[in-house]
């Protein structure tokens, strides 16, 4: 296969991290963009040894410099030779993107605006880490393509939500405009290694709690649900998507079927980690979608992809991750 020059913005977050491992295992010139805002160093260490793989401190909410030429330790590279750029910036978990809601709206859509910039110059295919919050709470299930979504716009998720609904506008426009090749897929709940302990999301807060032996935090009745993907697996749609067929934009859904109430994933958390943390249950923060659930018949025809990890593998190997980690 062909050595790419490839830009991932976030790639020093979770997904990120896990994405550029498996780019610059196929050998391409992988470029991580981060700020560190949620993005970590610890994740990607092991790969600041390759010599195919360079970290440039940047907010993507800046415009990047044409003219840029990035030094790998073989040589030189213009940033006119890239052929991917992978857009994952954006504070992903609600406790983070809820911190700085204007900063998270900037990163969405000045942060777009920019990569589609350079996508348009270079003619690089693009790909959005669009979200199943898209959808907001949504009332049909399972949430395939085509709906629309129900989104509080006031809300205090609307600023991760609308941001990446516009972000969606925007390629679809530059696409429409400029004939820029786009590819937007719709990520749900993903879990697994380099996940940040103290991130927030469900999977990591139990896990950790369990490990702890410290009280499990059920937001609400716990009768919510939301369906979970295995890290690889994810990432293997991701990269099917991005090296897709010209004629597929998405968006597609990319996510684990299985739907699981987040007190079934608190019980099964405690099954596997033995542990001796008790459930407790705490109010439902506002705007909380009720059900969550992915319809992949697209992924399924258009990109030959499922999932293969079923919860329960998954939780034990993050488990393992954890208790490394913590
Ligand atoms: N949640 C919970 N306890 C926690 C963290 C989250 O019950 O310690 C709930 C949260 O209210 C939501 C679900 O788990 O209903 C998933 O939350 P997460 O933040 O992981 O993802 P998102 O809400 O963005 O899907």
């Amino acid at each position: 296969m062909k050595k790419k020059l490839i830009l991932v913005t976030g790639g020093a977050g979770f997904l990120g991290s896990n994405l550029c491992k498996v780019l610059v295992e196929q050998g391409n010139y992988v470029v991580c963009i981060d700020n560190l805002y949620t993005g970590r160093k610890e994740n990607i260490v092991d790969l600041m040894e390759k010599e195919n793989f360079i970290f440039i401190n940047h907010d993507i909410i800046q415009p990047i410099n044409l003219d840029t030429v990035f030094s790998f330790k073989s040589g030189d590279i213009s940033i006119t030779e890239v052929e991917q750029i992978y857009n994952l910036a954006c504070p992903a978990s609600p406790i983070h993107y809820q911190k700085d809601p204007i900063q998270t709206l900037k990163t969405s859509v000045w942060g777009i605006m920019n990569m589609l910039a350079i996508a348009k110059k270079t003619n690089a295919t693009i790909l959005q880490a669009s979200t199943s919050e898209v959808y907001g709470d949504a009332q049909i299930t399972p949430q395939n393509e085509t709906y629309h979504g129900n989104v509080n716009t006031i809300g205090i998720r609307a600023c991760y939500d609308e941001g990446k609904r516009v972000a969606e506008t925007l390629l679809f426009d530059y696409h429409r405009m400029y004939n820029v090749n786009i590819k937007v897929m719709r990520i749900f709940n993903t879990y697994g290694p380099n996940m940040d302990p103290l991130d927030g999301r469900v999977v990591s807060n139990f896990i950790v709690q369990a490990l702890r032996n410290d009280d499990i935090t059920v937001y609400g009745d716990g009768e919510q649900t939301r369906s979970f993907c295995y890290v690889t697996d994810l990432i293997e749609g991701m990269m099917r998507l991005m090296n897709s067929n010209d004629t597929i934009h998405g968006p597609v859904n990319i996510g684990n079927p299985g739907e699981f109430t987040v007190k079934q994933l608190a019980d099964l958390v405690i099954e596997l980690t033995g542990s001796k943390s008790k459930i407790i249950y705490m109010p439902l923060p506002q705007d909380d979608p009720c059900r969550r659930r992915p319809d992949i018949t697209l992924a399924k025809e258009k990109l030959n992809w499922e999932p293969k990890i079923q919860l329960k593998e998954g939780i034990e190997k993050t488990m393992q991750y954890f208790k490394e980690i913590i």
